[in-house]
């Protein structure tokens, strides 16, 4: 998708700090991380979020990642929290599907809940 900035990130036409790449996926450090270690996992294709579909083994492969990701950014072992935000309410911001890696400190139980 030509205005996608994931898109472009996978094309090159905008850098990023890789942590992962193969024919398939793409791992690169967020840009505003949120935690010590924050890591965005994408496929290279482009679905624009999860409640739009994508397919079952796109997205197998792209939670298998998940892991790998975690031994490179050496947080397999102390923990890591995953997070695909997805829409207005989750505040999803780029519309192409990623999943959030977050790790390398301790963290809070992380839902914001509604003001009673
Ligand atoms: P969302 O809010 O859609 O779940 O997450 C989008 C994430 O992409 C944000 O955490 C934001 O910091 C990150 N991001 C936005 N633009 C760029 C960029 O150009 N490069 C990188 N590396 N991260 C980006
Ligand atoms: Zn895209």
């Amino acid at each position: 998708m030509s205005d996608c900035i994931f898109c472009k990130i996978v094309a090159d036409e905008i850098p990023s700090r890789k942590v992962y790449e193969d024919e398939k996926v793409l791992a690169f450090e967020d840009l505003n991380p949120h935690v010590a270690s924050h890591t965005l996992i994408i496929p290279k294709k482009h679905y624009s979020d999860i409640a739009d579909g994508i397919p079952d083994d796109e997205m197998g492969y792209l939670f298998n990642t998940v892991a790998k990701v975690a031994k490179i950014k050496g947080i397999d072992k102390s923990g890591f929290r995953i997070q695909v935000n997805t829409g207005a309410d989750a505040q999803q911001s780029v519309f192409h599907v990623h999943i959030h890696v977050l790790g390398g400190e301790p963290m809070n139980i992380g839902s914001p809940k509604r003001e009673k």
